[in-house]
């Protein structure tokens, strides 16, 4: 199924440089970047994109940690994305994340975990809707696609 999702360079991944890192392995695996932008997340953007964290034992430490610094919003499209970026960051906590993933390659704390991506189709068009508009998610081809997908 070609679908959309939202992925994110945290705050930690942007001051460690792996924003290419990162951007690089999505665009080699074949997914199109349909938008792409850095920002400050504001409290308020904090507190609705992580609606379902509130009141969690972690969730002021995780406020204060994603609006420490830019992140780097992306909207990724392709076969199966959803399933496919999650697989390609790791298990939520770096420590049981396996090597190769984006969390088990760069991280160590699960406070620390460098990427966050949408868990499903619903959750990444509720969160892509939170960072961009409709008109800044491009609708293009790429020539390569025709060795993407048979
Ligand atoms: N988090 C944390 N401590 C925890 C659980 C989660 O700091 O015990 C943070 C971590 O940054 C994680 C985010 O909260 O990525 C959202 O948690 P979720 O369980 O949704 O994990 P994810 O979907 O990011 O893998
Ligand atoms: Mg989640």
């Amino acid at each position: 199924m070609l679908e959309r999702t939202y992925v994110m360079v945290k705050p930690d991944g942007v001051q460690r440089n792996l924003v290419g890192e990162i951007i690089t392995r999505f665009e080699r695996k074949g997914y199109r970047i349909a938008g792409l932008k850095m920002l400050r997340i504001t409290p308020e953007m904090a507190e609705k994109h992580y609606a379902e964290h509130v009141g969690k034992s972690f969730y002021p430490g995780l406020v204060e940690y994603i609006t420490s610094g830019p992140v780097v919003a992306m909207v990724l499209e392709g076969k199966d994305v959803v399933a496919g970026a999650r697989k390609m960051m790791g298990a939520t906590n770096p420590a049981e994340a396996g090597p190769g993933t984006i969390r088990g390659d760069f991280g160590l704390d699960i406070g620390r975990n460098v990427i966050h991506g949408a868990d499903s189709v619903a959750s990444a068009q509720r969160e892509m809707a939170i960072y961009f508009t409709e008109a800044e998610l491009l609708q293009y081809e790429k020539a390569v696609e025709a060795w993407l997908y048979e």
